[in-house]
């Protein structure tokens, strides 16, 4: 058995469409010689010999060692990542957390200072403006559409630059490639969590990121059933930054995890193609919706990034976020009038989710922040699932009524 991708093993590898590489990428098979990736319970390996086990130690025998930082299915799901990204190198994490964490704290030391936008997923937040300076990493938080504001935060001691695009909850979509560009210029990195996008959607790395993370909870599972977390880069990214922070700290993937997600990405190209359909019928469905103040959906000619859309997606997103007239009392009304859409705090399911981003991801903001950051208190995520559209249109239709 061979850490290569089994096509490798015949031919020249060859570029195949992300649709093929979510079945076929990574793909290690044992002498048995499965259909469906095999799952590696394992904690450890055996080796014949102590001279085979030194080796493998050595890095002289290629084979694995032991699961916090090795192992087969873990490694499949990572293969398949590079290869749907167009990355190097990856490395699997337990959470998506744990990849926004290691990849932003493997690249900073005390009395760096690191630039981020400040529309960010809560915990990212945390982390950059709680967790980092605490080891005495500074850091700047701009509006990251602003292109003026990541030149004027730079310092001398910039090291990283960090965004989320399209952003939570606002759907904002910042200009990648721009930003990398001022990001290099200043001697910086530029890490992009791309969980909104979607591996299928946007690449960072194309686009002149130095690092990409996703959240694997998200569309990668799609279906509500673990957690997980992926850190993708050039091998030298990952070896200089990442590789020895997660082999000695252990923020690691769990092989059944990983063998969880290796499935999930076997649909998630018709899962997202299906979802960003659904989100593009319901926002054309809430278009001039009289109880609506707001109507935000990056596929849409109104979106206030659209030609940055057109040049860094290859389509909408599985989301939708609305403002609600009425602020939370309606935005409240609206959702517990809600029969099909759950209520909840996650996304990219196959179940459609409502949110409510002031009283749940963003609580912990002062009013004040939720604001600058456009999160009103009638303002609702909408993450698209698999059901019949006509049916997400009829209840959200219905609720907004009762609104
Ligand atoms: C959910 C999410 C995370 C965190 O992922 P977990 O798997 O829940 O730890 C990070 N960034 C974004 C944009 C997210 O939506």
């Amino acid at each position: 058995m061979s850490a290569s991708n089994d096509n490798t093993a015949k031919a020249a590898p060859r570029k195949w469409r992300p649709e093929t590489n979510l079945v076929h990428g990574g793909t290690i098979r044992s002498n048995f010689g499965e259909t469906s990736e095999a799952l590696f319970l394992t904690q450890g390996f055996v080796y014949e010999s102590a001279e085979e086990c030194e080796a493998r130690f050595s890095g002289a025998h290629p084979g694995f060692l032991y699961s916090r930082f090795s192992n087969p299915t873990i490694a499949m799901f990572e293969q398949r990542m590079c290869a749907l990204e167009g990355a190097e190198s990856a490395r699997a994490t337990a959470t998506g957390m744990a990849a926004v964490t290691t990849a932003l704290m493997g690249q900073l030391r005390a009395g760096d200072h690191i630039v981020a936008a400040k529309a960010l997923f809560g915990s990212c937040r945390y982390v950059c403006e709680d967790h980092l300076p605490r080891y005495g990493v500074a850091c700047t938080l701009v509006d990251g559409t602003d292109l003026d504001q990541w030149r004027d935060a730079v310092r001398p001691n910039t090291k990283a630059f960090f965004l989320e695009s399209p952003t939570n909850p606002t759907l904002e979509v910042i200009d990648i490639a721009a930003v990398a560009n001022i990001a290099h210029d200043a001697g910086a990195t530029l890490t992009v969590d791309n969980v909104f996008a979607t591996p299928l959607w946007q690449s960072p790395l194309e686009l002149g990121a130095d690092c990409v993370v996703y959240s694997a909870t998200k569309h990668i599972d799609g279906q509500g059933r673990c957690l997980g977390g992926v850190i993708l880069a050039s091998e030298a990214f990952i070896q200089a930054n990442v590789h020895q922070l997660i082999r000695q700290t252990g923020p690691s993937l769990s092989p059944f995890n990983a063998w969880v997600l290796l499935k999930g990405l076997e649909t998630l190209g018709v899962r997202v193609q299906r979802q960003t359909e659904t989100a593009g019928k319901i926002s054309d469905a809430l278009d001039k919706h009289p109880k609506l103040e707001r109507l935000i959906y990056p596929g849409r000619a109104d979106h206030p990034q659209a030609a940055v859309i057109k040049r860094q997606m290859r389509a909408g997103s599985t989301l939708i976020a609305f403002d609600i007239a009425g602020g939370k009392e309606a935005a409240f009304r609206f959702q517990n009038a809600l029969q099909l859409v759950k209520i909840s705090n996650n996304l990219g399911d196959a179940k459609s989710i409502i949110t409510h981003p002031a009283t749940t991801t963003h609580q912990r903001l002062k009013p004040e922040q939720r604001l600058e950051m456009g999160v009103t208190d009638g303002l609702v995520r909408f993450s698209a699932g698999l059901e019949h559209v006509d049916d997400l249109i009829e209840d959200i239709l219905t609720a907004l009524d009762a609104a």
